[in-house]
């Protein structure tokens, strides 16, 4: 798809009008598709007038807000590569960013000023700090809806010119900038569309945030390409969701696995009418077949679907197509349109596994990203001089091309020779009805041997659940070199913004 990523998503945005195009989830605030159109123009030209130019990279900083989008796409028409970051970053984490991605411009709303001063301060000065909304002393977008200045005409080139530049999550090390062209974003929006239900008259319920790859495809660029509305909420809180999704009548979910979780667990789901509800997707991290059956049957909902990728790859490869008839439990998808996948031995990676053998999922496709921005060399470890992007992920392909993602290669654990998947432990801790939520690590016992030690939330109600009794629950379902032989109970699980376990944060504490 050659067209900037503003054209290919807000293309049909003037013809479609009256229609919402976005819903403050808490404050009713309706932007329709002819406003958003008007306005991220009016405010491309307000930064243009600023000084935005081609190739400047510009810092969105904000929660999912209805001016949210307004500001992405008026960013990119003007030129810039947008830079996208977590609302509740740090000044210092935020600096970073800053200095990492050079960006020169920073767009964010009043609440996170203070943040955003601070950071600029910290990076050595940005040009100029713009807001969404209103504050003294600083350019608004809103005031800018009014100017008269031409709206810019910018020669995107969609192969090289870059739209944005997501950080990774940060689950594995420090969060690495990813260059992804326009090309790159707009083509893989075409390449998932097979899974993309969402129409004109749809709700989507964006409580994931915008500022991670996942969310700005599948809760910004893809329904607003296909006309549905989107609700957004600024953070995710149970109570709130569950809330908004009876309110708004919400159709469609696109989640990580703790809100499955939730949605599969938490007693506060029986006091709130789902049945609006028609698609649940999950992606981001491993989820569990049970689990999501469990959390299907409870909502009276077709199989939860699930979608896999990574920011490195705009983001995706694999989604269960809406037309597929009965996919298998726990299968993150097929293959997309377009894209090349081998999986590659553990032990040898110059060799291609069969059907049924677990390796190292390795991808082709033009929604390999450009590059690492400043990191050649983190670039050429994971894409290869052929163009295939080695994931880091282990997986295993059936008979009929379904995809099992089974962990990443860096947290197996190595016992005795045997290899053990965390996450399959973690799925397996959550089946029991006294566990909340669990996290399964390696750690080295008294004989140097690295064994998996699990972190155990208890249900509120679950009277008193031992590390005995988490142990045997475990060893009576799994293969002996699989045991849990530890548990540490804990109050919460580390997760990041996109729902991942941060296993580095259990290790440390470890
Ligand atoms: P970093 O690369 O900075 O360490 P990260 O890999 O968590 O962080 P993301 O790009 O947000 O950053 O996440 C991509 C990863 O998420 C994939 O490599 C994979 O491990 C995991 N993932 C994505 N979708 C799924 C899924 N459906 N099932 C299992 N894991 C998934
Ligand atoms: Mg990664």
């Amino acid at each position: 798809v050659d067209l900037p990523i503003h054209d290919a998503v807000l293309g049909g945005a003037a013809a479609r009008g009256e229609l919402p195009a976005l819903v403050d989830g808490v404050d009713g605030t309706t932007l329709t598709y002819a406003q958003l159109d008007a306005f991220h123009r009016r405010a491309a030209a307000g930064l243009a007038g600023a000084g935005v130019r081609k190739g400047d990279v510009l810092a969105l900083h904000s929660p999912n807000t209805v001016a949210f989008p307004v500001a992405f796409y008026a960013a990119t028409r003007a030129g810039a590569a947008v830079t996208t970051v977590h609302p509740l970053a740090t000044a210092e984490e935020f600096a970073r960013q800053l200095t990492d991605s050079a960006a020169r411009w920073i767009v964010t709303v009043s609440p996170l000023l203070g943040t955003a001063r601070a950071a600029a301060d910290l990076a050595g000065g940005v040009e100029e700090i713009l807001v969404c909304d209103r504050a003294e002393g600083h350019r608004s977008l809103l005031a800018m809806l009014g100017t008269e200045a031409p709206e810019p005409r910018v020669a995107v080139d969609p192969a090289q010119d870059v739209a944005a530049l997501p950080y990774s999550s940060g689950t594995t090390g420090v969060p690495k900038g990813v260059m992804l062209t326009h090309r790159n974003i707009a083509t893989n929006l075409a390449q998932l569309e097979p899974a993309a239900s969402a129409a004109p008259g749809d709700r989507v319920l964006a409580v994931l945030p915008f500022f991670h790859i996942y969310g700005l495809t599948a809760l910004m660029n893809a329904p607003l390409r296909l006309g549905a509305t989107v609700v957004v909420l600024p953070r995710f809180d149970l109570g709130t969701f569950l809330a908004a999704i009876e309110r708004h009548r919400i159709t469609h979910l696109y989640v990580a696995p703790p809100i499955v979780l939730a949605l599969a667990k938490h007693p506060a789901v029986d006091g709130h009418d789902l049945s609006s509800l028609r698609h649940v997707v999950s992606a981001a991290a491993p989820l569990d077949a049970e689990l999501a059956a469990a959390c299907s049957r409870r909502l009276g909902l077709p199989p939860v679907g699930q979608a896999y990728g990574m920011t490195e790859l705009s983001p995706g490869t694999h989604v269960v197509p809406l037309d597929a008839e009965d996919p298998p439990p726990g299968t993150v998808g097929k293959l997309i349109a377009g894209t090349e996948m081998r999986i590659l031995s553990l032990d040898d990676p110059a060799r291609d596994l069969g059907v049924g053998e677990a390796g190292e999922i390795a991808v082709r496709g033009p929604q390999v990203m450009k590059g690492y921005l400043g990191r050649p060399e983190a670039t050429d470890a994971m894409v290869d001089e052929d163009g295939w992007l080695h994931t880091g992920d282990v997986g295993r392909v059936d008979a009929d091309g379904w995809l099992y993602v089974v962990d990443r290669v860096k947290e197996l654990i190595k016992y005795k020779g045997f290899q053990v998947a965390p996450a399959e432990l973690e799925a397996l801790l959550l089946t029991h009805p006294g566990i909340a939520d669990a996290a399964v690590t390696g750690v080295l016992d008294e004989d140097r041997n690295e064994v998996p030690q699990a972190y155990v939330v208890r249900q509120p109600d679950a009277g008193d659940l031992t590390e005995d009794d988490v142990i045997a629950y475990v060893a009576a379902r799994v293969a002996p070199y699989k045991k849990v032989r530890r548990v540490v109970f804990t109050d919460a699980v580390p997760r990041a913004a996109s729902g991942k376990i941060l296993r580095r944060e259990l290790r440390e504490r470890a």
